[in-house]
């Protein structure tokens, strides 16, 4: 297991949970009461990137359904072994721009770091899928790389911590990087991209709320839900929490064949979203990963949806459409 997840005495309650995670295919069909010979699973992709995914996230999926929106996008489906033209390895570039520390500096002014390989959930359509995260763990030895890079350009103001799920990182460790953030005067924001509060919402706890708070940083935490149905209570409180801190929040997510491609099911999202305290931010259409072409939705089932969206919603309730090309200065937005 990976950085801040081995088991201590005391470890937090949501360690525990996370360390609880369903990993086995036999076991989530059997907590979803789908009958084993239903579903085809593509047993292939199971040893480099396992069945992930926390029992209170099971536990908002519709049971005995094997279309259930949550359940399709963690599912490995025989199609993953599919090899489609355009579909590789690093679908965004992203391996070009790795730098020291797991900085990838991309956009003017922010930077993102790669802060740890783990994740709460394993996404079928990650882009990160085939990531070489052993090479790239910024919280390895007390960030050190990844200061020595902020150090060496002033230019970046925004820290953005991925991953993986920066969230996956125990709060000790995020603690450290927050202070040495602060004490940089030419870094203004500090951005979190996590799941986690979605997934496994038990990760807001007092520990994290306090050195989020703490930090003389504008914090922006972009989530990432791709249906209404993972929007619970259980969210909601977490979003206020995080809320609390003074943190903006908003959500990204991917527009995903048979998961929310209807625009019935991102009005749904969006309204979810609101009640959570959260804005819709990005809608990205799918990065072309090996092994995740079956989730592809065309560009002109995108633009309609869109349209349809702007047509029904209030303006700050419809995200923007983009698309990420590798070389381009920012996310490209789609016209619809
Ligand atoms: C997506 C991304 C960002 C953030 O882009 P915004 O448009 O500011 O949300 C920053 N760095 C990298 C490498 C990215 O992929
Ligand atoms: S939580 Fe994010 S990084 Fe992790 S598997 Fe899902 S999409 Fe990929």
């Amino acid at each position: 297991m990976d950085d801040g997840l081995s088991p201590t005495l005391n470890r937090p309650r949501w360690q525990a949970l996370l360390a609880d995670a369903i990993t086995r295919p036999a076991d989530l069909l059997a907590a979803l009461g789908i009958d084993a010979a239903h579903p085809a699973l593509a047993a292939e992709h199971l040893h480099d990137f396992p069945i992930r995914v926390p029992r209170s996230f099971v536990a908002r999926m519709r049971p005995g359904d094997p279309n259930d929106p949550l359940f399709l996008q963690i599912w490995p489906r025989p199609a993953e072994a599919d090899e489609v033209p355009g579909y590789g390895v690093d679908a965004v570039g992203d391996m070009a721009k790795l730098k020291g520390g797991g900085l990838i500096h991309k956009y003017r002014g922010r930077a993102l770091v790669i802060a740890t390989g783990a994740c709460a959930v394993n996404c079928r359509y990650c882009f990160r899928r085939h990531f070489p995260y052993g090479d790239a763990m910024a919280a390895r030895g007390q960030w050190r790389e990844t200061l020595a890079e902020l150090d060496a350009d002033h230019s970046i103001e925004e820290v953005i911590l991925s991953g993986g799920d920066p969230l996956a990182l125990s709060d000790d460790k995020l603690a450290v990087f927050a202070d040495a953030l602060d004490t940089r005067p030419w870094i203004r924001r500090l951005r979190l991209h996590t799941r986690v509060p979605v997934v496994l919402p038990e990760r807001v706890d007092g520990a994290l709320l306090r050195w989020l708070t703490a930090s003389r940083l504008q914090k922006i935490i972009v989530l990432h839900a791709n249906h209404g149905n993972e929007i619970d209570d259980s969210v909601i409180a977490a979003c206020v929490a995080l809320r609390s801190t003074g943190a903006q929040l908003l959500n990204q997510a991917v527009l995903l064949r048979g998961v929310n491609d209807t625009t019935d099911a991102q009005a749904e999202l969006s309204e979810r979203l609101l009640a959570a305290g959260v804005l819709p931010y990005y809608l990205h259409v799918l990065d072309r990963v090996a092994g995740a072409a079956h989730f592809d939705v065309s560009e002109l089932t995108a633009q309609t949806i869109m349209r349809e969206l702007a047509a029904r919603l209030p303006g700050y309730l419809v995200p923007r459409l983009v698309r990420e090309i590798a070389g381009e200065p920012a996310k490209t937005q789609l016209p619809w």
